[in-house]
């Protein structure tokens, strides 16, 4: 295959224009090290780790595993217990991280801090606004995230083919695209739509390497595209789940709790209990992120396997494009 070239494997040095998205008790040194020695870039999950000093072994850890250029994800989002966000990055800079997946809000004093020590700023957001106020902060990149995304969608709701052009009209520094994405024909449909590379989470939680239950894989494999729902929109957070018996116990207590108070049901969408059905295979016993691209995902190939065929999708993808176009040139 032809090798991929465009601002994101420029600037970071890797094969295939493919990031692995932070994703919460999944981005452990497994799946990321696998991702890179693929060809792409693979990502830990920085508040999967209990604490900053967990995250150095991590992204030591890491390093036994992959010679390759790896990232780091820093989530600000609303939680139950505040990690002391600060120390995480500081982690980050001290162990020489070259680049850093940064999501949710305020996140200015962490890419300031970051940018300060040469890191390069991959930041993932929902809106166009959000998009324009991070170039502001000088980001390097932007993961533009459609609605199609797995966990934290925002609250616009607006699809990747909306989100992805009107990036391209109004900023100048280059975006990968994030959600609905598992195949080379999505790649290839991105870099069309003005995007430099593409993100995926569930695709790749659904891989050999992926450090989760095998039960939790096949789920994805056996689930459809309707297989999602939406919940903690009342707080403006909202965060797209499988859709299973807990999710839409939270949902109910969501639209029909008359206080409207978040603890009500922090019981039921708490992480730590979202962690359980990785490490248990229970899929009903907590919530858990994904994606409606499950629809898409037939298989559990090693990431080396997937990658490889995204990267062969793609350009026979390409190259059947530009056979469409030939009858039109011959005729001039
Ligand atoms: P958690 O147990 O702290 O919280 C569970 C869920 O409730 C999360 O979606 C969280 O955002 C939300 N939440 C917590 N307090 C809230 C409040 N007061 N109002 C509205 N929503 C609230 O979550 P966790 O699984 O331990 O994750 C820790 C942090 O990492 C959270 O901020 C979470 O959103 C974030 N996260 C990161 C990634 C990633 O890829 N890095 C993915 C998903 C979530």
């Amino acid at each position: 295959t032809m090798p991929f070239k465009t601002a994101l494997t420029e600037a970071l040095g890797i094969a295939i224009p493919v990031v692995q998205g932070g994703m919460q008790w999944v981005g452990y040194a497994e799946l990321a090290s696998a991702v890179s020695n693929a060809g792409g870039l693979g990502i830990l999950t920085a508040l999967t780790q209990p604490t900053p000093e967990d995250l150095r072994k991590e992204i030591r850890r890491c390093r036994t595993m992959t010679t390759k250029p790896f990232g780091v994800n820093i989530t600000l989002l609303p939680a139950l217990v505040t990690p002391n966000y600060d120390a995480y990055a500081q982690v980050v800079i001290d162990e020489n991280i070259k680049i850093v997946e940064t999501a949710g809000n305020s996140p200015g004093p962490i890419i300031k801090k970051l940018k300060s020590a040469g890191i390069i700023i991959l930041h993932k957001c929902t809106t166009i606004r959000h998009a324009i106020s991070a170039e502001k902060l000088g980001v390097d990149f932007l993961s533009i995230d459609g609605f199609e995304c797995a966990g934290h969608v925002g609250e616009h709701d607006i699809p990747n083919f909306i989100l992805l052009r009107r990036a391209a009209q109004s900023i100048k520094t280059p975006f990968i695209a994030s959600g609905g994405f598992a195949d080379g024909q999505g790649l290839a449909g991105v870099l069309a739509l003005g995007a430099c590379g593409m993100n995926m989470g569930t695709r790749f939680m659904c891989t050999v390497e992926s450090p989760i239950h095998e039960n939790v894989k096949k789920a994805i494999v056996n689930a459809t595209e309707d297989d999602t729902t939406l919940v903690l929109r009342r707080w403006r957070n909202t965060s797209r789940l499988f859709k299973n018996k807990v999710a839409m116990e939270a949902k109910k207590i969501e639209t029909e709790s008359p206080t409207g108070k978040f603890e009500e049901i922090a019981h039921l969408v708490s992480g730590k209990r979202g962690r359980e059905v990785y490490l248990n295979g229970d899929v009903e016993y907590g919530v858990w992120s994904a994606g409606p691209v499950m629809g898409l995902i037939k298989d559990i190939p090693t990431c080396e396997v997937l990658v490889k065929r995204i990267e062969r999708e793609a350009e026979e993808t390409i190259a059947k494009i530009q056979e469409m176009m030939t009858p039109v040139r011959s005729k001039l």
